[in-house]
């Protein structure tokens, strides 16, 4: 196996954990022995758990002496020891990066190793690595923010409910599937109370993965009935307000006048270890967090139906004229079943401009 193929296997392994290691970055790593056949793999496990370099050479059990890695081995002891230390002390006489490591506390691996006297080989596939399960973390280490993923599901004439309110089923099994792997891959899911009072969602992952992610709930003026699927025990679900409590342990007041302030919101968010949201409705909030420019992906379910009347997904995102188009750039159309998953990111904020960033380091 060539050293890219052993990347792409490594970004694959990595796409496995997206939800479960924030704070830590999702790293896949992939180890090969002297005649380049795979002899360990491993991925980041939750927090307090081993790093990916560790599982594999776990694995490899002294086998290996190639390491490819999607980011940069840390070099300093939190909760786990430094990997580029265990990668040395295993045998590893080659590393191959992917992506450089952007904060200064874990920075230093490649130097490290370098010294220990392994090679290593950086930029690997960066810009394909930057771009994969890797790009959220990046997005929050570079803006402090977490990366807001706004996911919908619409006719082709973009309604998401009949005149008469019926919504059930605008879209078909797999991409109703491909929603609960979306919501897997995020730390938090966030809906408006409007979305809560309309349809009663559960917001949770089905079937469960093992991990939920959090469930937040603009709510300003504490208009959620106790009764409300989201307040259930099924996940851990924080209510966001200008100042009615739900409880001190799931209520996160953030001041703001008559509405919540979101830029604030997502800040307490990444606060609280909150790496990727999906933002799932309704039309009013996903209006709100495009006019304050917050959405950096978008997800659209497209279902061959047309409606002619009915709510829009989107309502007011302070577009007033054509100029003013939000305009995204399509980067993935996937078709399901009957239905079409459209990928687009908003020019200039999501993964590429980090991959931009790393470049050329190390
Ligand atoms: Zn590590």
């Amino acid at each position: 196996m060539d050293i890219e193929q052993a990347m792409r296997r490594a970004v694959e392994l990595s796409r496995a954990v997206l939800g479960t290691t924030s704070p830590n970055p999702p790293v896949g790593a992939v180890l090969l022995d002297s005649a380049g056949e795979i002899v360990g793999e491993g991925a980041t496990q939750p927090p307090g758990g081993p790093h990916a370099e560790v599982v594999a050479l776990q694995q490899a059990a002294g086998r290996a002496r190639t390491a490819v890695v999607t980011l940069e081995p840390c070099n300093h002891t939190g909760r786990t020891g430094p990997c580029s230390q265990a990668l040395a002390a295993g045998g590893i006489t080659t590393v191959v990066v992917g992506c450089n490591e952007p904060t200064a506390l874990a920075g230093g691996g490649i130097q490290a190793l370098r010294e220990s006297r392994v090679e290593v080989l950086t930029g690997v596939l960066e810009q394909e690595v930057a771009a994969g399960p890797l790009s959220a973390w990046l997005h929050r280490q570079g803006t402090g923010l977490p990366l807001v993923t706004w996911k919908y599901a619409a006719t082709l004439d973009g309604r998401s409910a009949a005149v008469d309110g019926t919504s059930q089923w605008i879209t078909g099994p797999e991409a109703r599937a491909d929603v609960h792997l979306l919501r897997s891959e995020v730390d938090a899911i966030v809906v408006g109370v409007g979305t809560v009072l309309a349809d009663d969602p559960s917001l949770t992952v089905r079937p469960s993965p093992g991990h939920q992610p959090l469930r937040v709930v603009v709510d300003s003026h504490g208009r959620t009935p106790a009764t409300a699927k989201v307040l259930d025990d099924s996940a851990r679900t924080l209510m966001v307000t200008t100042g009615p409590s739900y409880g001190e342990e799931r209520t996160l007041v953030v001041a703001g006048g008559d509405r919540v302030d979101l830029p604030a919101l997502l800040k307490a968010l990444a606060d609280r270890d909150v790496v990727s949201l999906l933002l799932e409705g309704g039309p009013t909030l996903a209006g709100a967090f495009l006019r304050d420019g917050l959405v950096d992906r978008v997800v659209g379910y497209v279902a061959p139906a047309l409606l002619g009347a009915g709510p829009a997904v989107l309502e007011d995102a302070g577009v007033g004229t054509i100029d003013d188009a939000v305009r995204l750039h399509l980067t993935d159309v996937t078709r399901l079943g009957g239905d079409v998953r459209l990928t687009l990111r908003r020019n200039g904020t999501a993964a590429a401009p980090q991959a931009a960033k790393t470049q050329g380091r190390g």
